[in-house]
């Protein structure tokens, strides 16, 4: 996988801390277009939190931060599909966290899909 510190063209990391020369007013700005962005891709369908950062250039950390930002602003639209074992189809039901869970309770995989998330 790319080092998550390489150079991410589209949007500033503003939310990391680091807003040097980015007004924030500008930052906001910026900010809010990224999440209309991210809304749109969640409409057309579902989509992890890896996949969201993949297609917006962010870190999966930067991509959880924003869904959860999407989560609280869209409350009753978001809607979560529980992640899933690829080996025993168990499904990590009641799950707050937006990233894959590690392991599988019933068979101990690690190759685990999802969660997926959609905005209706
Ligand atoms: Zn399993």
């Amino acid at each position: 996988m790319a080092d998550p510190g390489e150079a991410r063209p589209l949007w500033p990391r503003l939310e990391a801390g680091c807003t040097a020369g980015v007004s924030s007013f500008t930052g906001a700005a910026v900010s809010q277009t990224l999440r209309q962005t991210m809304a749109q891709l969640l409409r057309e369908g579902p989509l992890t939190a890896r996949e969201l950062a993949e297609l917006l250039l962010l870190t999966p950390q930067e991509a959880e931060h924003h869904l959860r930002h999407l989560e609280r602003s869209h409350k009753h639209r978001l809607r979560v599909e529980p992640a899933r074992c690829r080996a025993c189809g168990y499904r990590f039901r009641g799950r707050r966290r937006l990233d894959a869970p590690g392991r599988c309770p019933r068979c101990k995989e690690q190759r685990i899909d999802g969660p997926w998330f959609r905005l209706e």
